[in-house]
């Protein structure tokens, strides 16, 4: 698998690669990144990416061409790349969209930045359009890091531990039990009695009934799907 970030600030991204898990990962070959600048392709004399908006408006908007050119170049380098644009306007990014997204060979991640991209570049070569969230971020950098991040923990090999995977928060309607570590004592407070006597049916069991308060209480939407589901299943 490769990530491609198409953005006029790499040094934004690069840092993230650089610890833990997702440094393992590309050491281990796992997934490579690389990137892409469009200012890199502008024709511009100065070597200019924005331009003010036709038909006014505040800001400036990333000009067409540098983006044609520089995913025209991408394309022609792997054809199969899917490219994805981050927007606010979009639909939101999600947990199964992360799986899915994991078994793609290449990914682009198409930043903005200013007040954003020229439509025209968005419909000739977006392959999906993604927002992570209901607010407006500076650039699409953040947004696509986490795209990454969510993607990349879905490939073979990267999680140390691919149990992990199965039980976390939206692999089904319900978020994951509340967990604890050691001590089984901090200060005044004690992990549930349950978790401490090695009974692991009653550990699932209690595990399951947290799993729904905690569902209920953060995500109530998410814990009617979850009834919803087990009463077809009856
Ligand atoms: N003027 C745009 C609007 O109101 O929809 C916002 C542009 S924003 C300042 C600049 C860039 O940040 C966008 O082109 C996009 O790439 C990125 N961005 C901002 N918020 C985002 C979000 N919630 N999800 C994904 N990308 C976002």
């Amino acid at each position: 698998m490769k990530f491609t970030f198409v953005t006029l600030f790499a040094n934004l991204v690069e840092g993230y690669f650089e610890d833990s898990i997702l440094k393992r990962a590309i050491e281990k070959n796992l997934f490579f990144v690389d990137y892409l600048n469009p200012r890199d392709f502008s024709d511009n004399k100065h070597s200019k990416v924005d331009d003010t908006a036709v038909g006014g408006g505040a800001g400036m908007v990333m000009n067409p061409q540098p983006l044609y050119d520089s995913l025209r170049d991408l394309k022609k380098r792997d054809k199969d790349v899917h490219i994805v644009f981050l927007t606010p306007v979009a639909k939101p990014f999600r947990q199964n969209d992360a799986k899915r997204l994991a078994k793609k060979t290449h990914i682009a991640f198409v930043s903005g930045r200013y007040e954003g991209i020229d439509e025209r570049v968005i419909e000739e070569f977006a392959d999906e359009v993604f927002s992570i969230g209901d607010y407006i971020l500076t650039g699409g950098e953040l947004a696509s890091l986490v795209l990454c991040d969510a993607i990349s923990r879905n490939i073979e090999g990267v999680l140390g531990n691919s149990d992990s995977l199965s039980v976390e928060s939206f692999e089904t309607s319900l978020l994951e039990a509340p967990s604890f570590s050691k001590p089984k004592n901090y200060e005044e407070n004690s992990v549930p009695s349950e978790y401490l006597k090695g009974n692991h049916s009653k550990i699932r069991s209690l595990k399951l009934a947290l799993s729904e308060c905690k569902t209920k209480f953060f995500r109530p939407e998410q814990l009617l799907k979850h009834r919803t589901r087990k009463s077809y299943e009856k």
